[in-house]
């Protein structure tokens, strides 16, 4: 089986979905025609990776150094400090110091500012020395570690005496301002996919967020297959930096849709968040991306007003995805240099995943046909209702039995027994060398495993029959 239909099917077991070789076959076949055009294009980037039919990216991000959370830490330290027995001359020199150590909102301060933070704080620093350590130091020589106030807790279910315990305040304080003053990295990777799964897991079930094209329970779960085999639709979504392949089966940091024909990029709507920044900081990736791809100069004129953009696409015909883009989520890149731009036909009908034909639920993956499922072991198509269900697959009943004393599903070597009518019957092993032992209830031991087994016994229903 090649990677595509093995991975689709992957996902198709996830889910418990019903489907059919013919079915997959026929979705990925109109997936292939359709997209054709955009792999062409996507391969041109030096990113591109053929196995994840993907771009992936490195996207570590550094988050700035918020100035509002400096400064009500900040401010929270200047209000322990006035707890803190000290002259009101060290109370002004401390304030100046903190001051001059924070003035830049930097992770390291100015060198310009280091002459006042010795002077005032009365300590040693270096250039190049954190705002974070400065700190620590203009606190530890003031003694604010050393302070302590009562706190009361209440014990159990609140009927015995609250007891009064001492804590120190100082390093929960100075924690959150060290946070506040030093820049997060976060880590993660970006892909800009058009590989099947990764539209059928649009909404993956494991995400900490979830919507409407979720194959688990989602209202329009159909559409995931619309977009899969339209001609202009990618995904572009971020996963944890740990991940490296099959990136369908991560979860989703954010996900969203972009489109791409002819100089024409339509941007939907980001999930989970919709926020401006970020969809700014992923439309020029893409554009980048494209412009790349296209050996172009990176030149795009972008709108977002829904009304002088709404014309330049348009959904297809039974298409079943949900429009986010109708909803004034969308933006529209115009390439420059162009003379003309077409109209992006956006979604394709959804072929029912057992039969290959159009159906018209959009909270359906098939039409009416009747559900199957093909049997992970043997690749037999077989109903659904006639199907098992184990670690994560389908089987046909050839493939996987019941034990029939512990009632367990068997896969792998089945062991035979006679039930007490001499009916052969199929066991798992546990239950085979378990009932080739005594009971254990026969008051008399021997009696009972005397026999070839117990075959006499009145507690035993089962015996060995020979393997
Ligand atoms: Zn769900
Ligand atoms: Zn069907
Ligand atoms: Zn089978
Ligand atoms: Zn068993
Ligand atoms: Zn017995």
């Amino acid at each position: 089986m090649n990677a595509l239909t093995n991975a689709f099917y992957n996902v198709a077991y996830k889910y418990r979905l019903p489907f059919s070789a013919d079915g997959v076959e026929e979705n990925l076949s109109v997936w292939r025609q359709n997209k054709e055009p955009l792999l062409r294009l996507l391969r041109q980037h030096p990113y591109w990776n053929e196995q994840e039919l993907a771009i992936v990216f490195d996207l570590s991000e550094q988050r700035d150094i918020d100035r509002d959370s400096v400064d009500e830490n900040k401010f929270e330290l200047l209000l322990l400090s006035e707890q803190i027995d000290m002259t009101q001359e060290q109370r002004e020199d401390f304030r100046a110091a903190l001051d001059a150590a924070t003035e830049d909102y930097a992770c390291v301060p100015d060198e310009s500012r280091l002459e006042t933070i010795r002077q005032r704080g009365k300590i040693k620093c270096a250039p190049g020395q954190k705002t974070s350590r400065i700190i620590n130091k203009l606190c530890l020589k003031l003694g604010f570690n050393q302070y302590e106030v009562e706190k009361v807790q209440s014990v159990g279910d609140g009927t015995q005496a609250p007891t009064v315990k001492l804590i120190k305040p100082y390093n929960a304080v100075f924690a959150r301002l060290a946070d506040s003053l030093n820049p997060v990295v976060i880590p993660k990777t970006g892909v800009l996919s058009v590989h099947p799964c990764d539209f059928l897991e649009m909404s993956n079930q494991d995400d900490s967020w979830h919507s409407c094209h979720c194959l688990a329970d989602g209202a329009w779960k159909g559409g995931c297959q619309s977009y899969m085999g339209d001609g202009v639709s990618m995904i572009f979504f971020t996963v944890d930096e740990d991940v490296h392949s099959d990136f369908y089966k991560a979860p989703r940091i954010t996900r969203e849709i972009f489109c791409y024909k002819d100089g024409l990029l339509m941007q939907s709507r980001l999930y989970p968040s919709n926020d401006a920044d970020t969809r700014e900081l992923y439309r020029s990736l893409i554009q980048g991306t494209i412009a790349k791809c296209l050996n172009t100069p990176n030149l795009w004129m972008t709108k977002k007003e829904l009304n002088e953009i709404q014309g330049y696409w348009e959904t297809a015909e039974n298409a079943l995805h949900y429009t986010d883009y109708e909803n004034s989520y969308a933006t529209l890149s115009f390439l420059k240099g162009q003379e003309r731009y077409d109209k992006l036909l956006i979604g394709s009908p959804s072929r029912c995943l057992c039969c290959g034909d159009i159906f018209t639920e959009h909270h359906a993956l098939k039409c009416g046909c009747e559900s199957v499922v093909v049997c992970r072991d043997c690749g037999k198509t077989v109903r659904l209702y006639l199907a098992e269900y184990l670690d994560g697959a389908f089987y046909c009943k050839d493939c996987v039995h019941r034990c029939t004393a512990c009632g367990d599903l068997i896969r792998g070597t089945v062991y035979p027994a006679f039930d007490r009518s001499g009916e052969l019957v199929q066991v798992c092993r546990d239950c085979y060398t378990a009932i080739g032992e005594a009971c254990g209830r026969c008051s008399v031991r021997c009696a009972c495993a005397a026999f070839q087994g117990n075959r006499f016994c009145p507690h035993t229903r089962l015996f060995q029959a020979a393997a």
